[in-house]
């Protein structure tokens, strides 16, 4: 049994790797401040003796005996991560500094849960790890997107000054179960918006692109991440690489939900990346031939059941 310590573990992604961890028979600490995360997500898991919560803030120091972090604290949706620009940076610098000096004293593994964002507004595409990205210093994405990208930098300079035992993941868009209704990304706006009958919001005219992971996969490719021995740190992408328009998910979910909504254009945010999809050859290699089992259709009805139970409580 492991004793791993999840940061952010409230939150969408958290909470289903607290769920998953438990479930293998580890025991979990689900640390948190609750800005985007909620006890709602790990309610049912407040049973398990081997269950722990703490609510605490990563920008300040954390000692606690563990043998893995997984460092996923920072909001990630655009209006969550621009309400305070400020705290996001710090969340991100301060927490990922304060996890690698704990993660140094009591040596144990760290993972950042660093983000497709590292890339910008990319101009190759699809994006290896190798690609430098192209990210706005000073726009509203910046907070969030330099942010992870300072995170990184520090992961790789405690490895090199210090020996500490990290592991990076870029991870693309991913959605599923449990996404907080109007966190405003644009798998729980449309589906929401679709199960109310209200106008489908397009930003732009819909012909950008995403990929987008149902959360089991990056589950799988995360935890195979930490499983693999010192030597590798990554960064390493974890994404579906089968690209949508926007306008097409729109379509889809419609499709799907059988909603009468209309589709509503409204102004393109500053610095929207055009496009966006993962080359994952890397994970394949590294990961024992990792690569996302979960179609979009598949993760889609999912994640809309779960919406469809939420909204009609
Ligand atoms: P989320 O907002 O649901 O979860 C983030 C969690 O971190 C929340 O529970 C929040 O309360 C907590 N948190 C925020 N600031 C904190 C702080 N200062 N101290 C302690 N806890 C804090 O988002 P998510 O989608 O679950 O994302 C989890 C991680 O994965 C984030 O680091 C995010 O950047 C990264 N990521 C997510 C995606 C995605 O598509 N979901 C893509 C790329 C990267
Ligand atoms: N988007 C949209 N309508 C919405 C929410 C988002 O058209 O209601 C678009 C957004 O402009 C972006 C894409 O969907 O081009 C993905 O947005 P999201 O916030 O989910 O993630 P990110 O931009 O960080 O990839």
């Amino acid at each position: 049994m492991k004793r791993i310590l999840i940061t952010g573990g409230a939150g969408f992604i958290g909470s289903h790797l607290c769920e998953r961890l438990l479930g293998e028979g580890n025991e979990v600490l689900c640390l948190d401040n609750y800005f985007t995360g909620s006890k709602r997500n790990i309610a049912h898991l407040l049973e398990n003796p081997y269950f722990e919560l703490i609510r605490h803030d990563v920008t300040t120091p954390f000692y606690v005996e563990v043998n893995e972090i997984y460092n996923l604290a920072c909001p990630a949706s655009p209006i969550h991560y621009q309400y305070n620009p400020i705290k996001t940076v710090k969340t991100s610098v301060m927490g990922a500094i304060n996890m690698l000096g704990l993660a140094k004293r009591i040596k144990s593994k760290v993972l950042q849960a660093s983000t497709s964002e590292v890339y910008g507004d990319p101009t190759v595409h699809p994006q290896p790890e190798s690609y430098w990205g192209n990210v706005n210093p000073i726009g509203i994405r910046s907070c969030y997107d330099e942010g992870k990208r300072c995170a990184e930098t520090l992961f790789t300079d405690y490895h090199h000054q210090n020996n500490v035992r990290i592991k990076i993941i870029r991870i693309f868009n991913t959605y599923g179960p449990k996404m907080h209704p109007n966190d405003g990304r644009v798998v729980s706006n449309f589906i929401v918006q679709a199960l109310k009958n209200e106008e489908i919001t397009i930003y732009g005219d819909g012909s950008q692109s995403r990929s987008f992971q149902y959360v089991d996969d990056l589950l799988e490719g995360m935890i195979r991440m930490m499983d693999t021995g010192d030597e590798t740190t990554g960064p390493v992408n974890l994404g579906n690489p089968e690209e949508f328009k926007i306008l097409e998910l729109a379509e889809l979910i419609i499709q799907m939900t059988g909603s009468r909504s209309k589709l509503t254009f409204l102004p393109l945010p500053q610095d929207d990346p055009v496009q966006r999809k993962p080359d994952i050859s890397l994970a394949r290699e590294i990961l024992n031939d990792w690569s996302p089992r979960v179609n979009l259709e598949t993760g889609l009805e999912k994640t809309i059941s779960y919406f469809e139970k939420l909204i009609h409580k």
